[in-house]
């Protein structure tokens, strides 16, 4: 039966409507085909000015034999400069100002992240962090923003394991919605609303896909999509900016395995990997977190219309069917 549920972190619901059964994927499924891509190494020069990379210590910047790069991302909508508005009447513009780099998280294109080596993905992870915590701290930067798209169906430039990042001048709505609702919740319950969602999941254990030490992996009670799936440190932190080392072997491992129980129980879906963060201040109600969105379905007149969502997956199957797939794999 169909159930409304209102989404404990924002102003939305969502409608979990099992009877309409889970529509076939007809996006196809996202493998890397081959080795190499415009990412790969020996097309440096096709790319924008290197920022970052984790190298062999006396390689020097711009060569080739790189294991990590973080780059301009090539025609980039944004780019350093003053951040000026000009009002017209109703009509607000602003210059395009901000920062956005290009991750690239291996040199060998068929190389995820949930098949890279793990010390592979603990430098990549943080990379995350550091890029992060830099553009974050930059004059003028209200949000900060990293984001994974795997496949051409979820918006992917390229099909070469990378990540997005960009730093704005201006707050992101999604984000905004979640911290008024955080305050909201922290007015009445003096705690922090993720906090409170996780002790109960811990508990509940229906929408629980796995957890260790400092992580854990839902799927959460509004999911908005099949198969969302919602990876939370277990202790309150406001910023991913200011991850500590010690925890991201725990979040590599968790991350390894949601993406491979994912692609086992999906058939290895596009998906789009987002991070919702603080920049980089402590914050006692907002909590950051990873969303993992597969591309299952597509958007209807009926969720633009109304800002509902219609997910025919209740995320109570979803948690069983990617838990029995971790089993399989004796995680
Ligand atoms: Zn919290």
């Amino acid at each position: 039966m169909s159930q409304l549920r209102k989404d404990p972190f924002g102003p939305g619901w969502v409608i979990i409507s099992p009877e309409r059964g889970i529509e076939p994927s007809d996006f196809g499924s996202v493998r890397s085909k081959a080795k190499t891509s415009p990412l790969s190494p020996g097309n440096e020069k096709l790319f924008g000015q290197e920022r970052q990379a984790l190298r062999p210590q006396h390689s020097s910047v711009g060569s080739p034999d790189w294991q990590i790069r973080v780059v301009d991302m090539p025609q980039a909508l944004l780019s350093p400069k003053d951040f000026l508005v000009s009002e017209e009447g109703p009509f607000i513009a602003a210059s395009s100002s901000g920062y956005q780099e290009l991750i690239i998280e291996h040199p060998d294109a068929r190389m995820t992240l949930e098949n890279m080596p793990k010390e592979h993905l603990r430098q990549v992870i943080k990379i995350y962090r550091d890029r992060l915590a830099f553009l974050g701290s930059r004059p003028g930067i209200e949000h900060v923003q990293l984001s994974r798209n795997a496949g051409q169906v979820a918006g992917a430039h390229y099909d070469h394991p990378h990540a997005n990042l960009l730093a704005l001048p201006v707050k992101n709505r999604w984000l905004e919605e979640e911290l008024e609702t955080a305050n909201d919740y922290y007015e009445k319950s003096h705690s922090c609303v993720f906090c409170d969602v996780i002790r109960a999941e811990l508990k509940r254990k229906e929408r629980l896909i796995s957890h260790n030490k400092h992580f854990l992996a839902i799927t959460p009670y509004a999911s908005k999509t099949p198969f969302e799936t919602w990876i939370f440190p277990a202790q309150h932190s406001s910023s991913f900016a200011t991850l500590a080392t010690n925890v991201i072997d725990d979040l590599a491992d968790l991350m390894k395995a949601v993406l491979h129980s994912i692609n086992s129980v999906l058939d290895y879906p596009p998906y789009n990997m987002v991070l919702h963060t603080l920049p980089n201040e402590a914050n006692d109600r907002y909590h950051w977190h990873i969303e993992l969105l597969p591309r299952l379905t597509r958007q209807a007149g009926f969720d633009w219309s109304t800002g509902f969502y219609v997910n025919p997956t209740p995320p109570e199957d979803a948690a069983r069917f990617l838990k029995e797939a971790l089993m399989m794999q004796g995680v």
